[in-house]
């Protein structure tokens, strides 16, 4: 099974994808967790990518795309995968259209984690990230066991860089201009399927798990 989150940042795709990915055993692929894992590793494309994430712009697509298919070549891969915040542009769903289709494959599924903007930059204030496995918690909604601490890897939780309010509203506005246009591109493929984000995680999933169980 191969699927697609798409929504604003903070709409909750990763959440909802590291429990796809434990449902079904398939990878989680995060572009973001690359990049920070790069940053974090002081890399040259972690360095690269620094410099669009700190303003809350995409890092540009040559780089994010050839990042994304040497991932989705790898082994672990075969039986499917979740990405999480790629595709972001039109030219990167496009190039991975054309990838997939060589192989004689196809994505199963885009699924939208609908949340309206009003709702983004709270939840974005309140997350606390895991450097380490990718986890995101929320002080108020989701919150780790332990305060601080990493429920899945024990690792310290940290207030992204470009969490900040100023850099929320740019991501924001990125969103619309350049990666909502995704989700007419994914209806008129057919295999749109839009989720209510402002629900509970765990409804989010059922209805989630509802569309890939259909
Ligand atoms: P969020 O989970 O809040 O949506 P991500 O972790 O997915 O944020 O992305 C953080 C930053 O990494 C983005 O603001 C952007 O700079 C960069 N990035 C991640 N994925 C992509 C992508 N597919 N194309 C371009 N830039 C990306
Ligand atoms: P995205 O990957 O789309 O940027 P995240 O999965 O990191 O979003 O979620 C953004 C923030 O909102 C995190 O702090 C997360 O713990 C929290 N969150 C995720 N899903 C929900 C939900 N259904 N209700 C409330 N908060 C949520
Ligand atoms: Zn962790």
């Amino acid at each position: 099974m191969k699927i697609i989150m798409l929504g604003a940042p903070g709409a909750g795709k990763g959440t909802q994808a590291q429990m796809i990915a434990d449902q079904y055993k398939i990878p989680h692929i995060s572009t973001g967790d690359i990049f920070r894992e790069n940053v974090k590793n002081g890399t040259e494309l972690g360095m690269e990518a620094k410099k669009y994430m700190d303003k809350g712009e995409l890092v540009p697509d040559e780089l994010t795309v050839r990042i994304l298919l040497d991932r989705v070549a790898k082994d672990d891969c075969r039986n499917g995968y979740v990405l999480d915040g790629f595709p972001r542009t039109i030219p990167q769903a496009e190039v991975l259209d054309k990838e997939i289709t060589e192989i004689g494959d196809k994505i199963d599924y885009a699924i939208d984690v609908d949340v309206p903007d009003e709702n983004i930059i709270r939840r974005m204030s309140g997350r606390r990230a895991c450097l380490s496995c990718g986890s995101t918690f929320h002080v108020e909604h989701i919150p780790p066991k332990q305060e601080g601490i990493c429920d899945r890897c024990g690792k310290e939780l940290v207030l992204r860089d470009d969490d900040r309010e100023e850099t929320v509203k740019n991501r924001l506005g990125v969103y619309h201009e350049q990666t909502q246009p995704l989700i007419e591109f994914y209806t008129k493929k057919n295999i749109l399927k839009t989720v209510d984000g402002t629900q509970d995680m765990q409804d989010v999933f059922a209805a989630i798990t509802a569309i890939l169980e259909s």
